[in-house]
């Protein structure tokens, strides 16, 4: 099994372990909305970056929409099928 040559000191735990502190994450402003965004990603909630729109995001109404919508087709579908038997 392999193991440690040498003995590792205190001090030179202690120093390795001075750079284990975890930083506060960088945030800025959305240009476009305003909200919170890290510097140099592209904003989560209106997808821009460098003040022009980069993904197309689908907002919430448009999630909850489809979601209806699939209900319904399935709802539709077992109506279907026991009609048949
Ligand atoms: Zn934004």
């Amino acid at each position: 099994m392999g193991l440690p040559s040498k003995k590792l000191t205190k001090s030179s735990k202690r120093r390795r372990a001075s750079h284990f502190a975890l930083r506060p994450v960088a945030i800025t402003k959305c240009t476009k909305c305003k909200k919170p965004v890290r510097p140099h990603h592209v904003c989560q909630f209106c997808g821009t970056y460098a003040g022009r729109e980069v993904i197309k995001i689908k907002s919430k109404l448009d999630k909850k929409k489809k979601k209806k919508k699939e209900e319904k087709d399935r709802t539709k579908e077992e109506e279907r099928k026991n009609k048949k038997k």
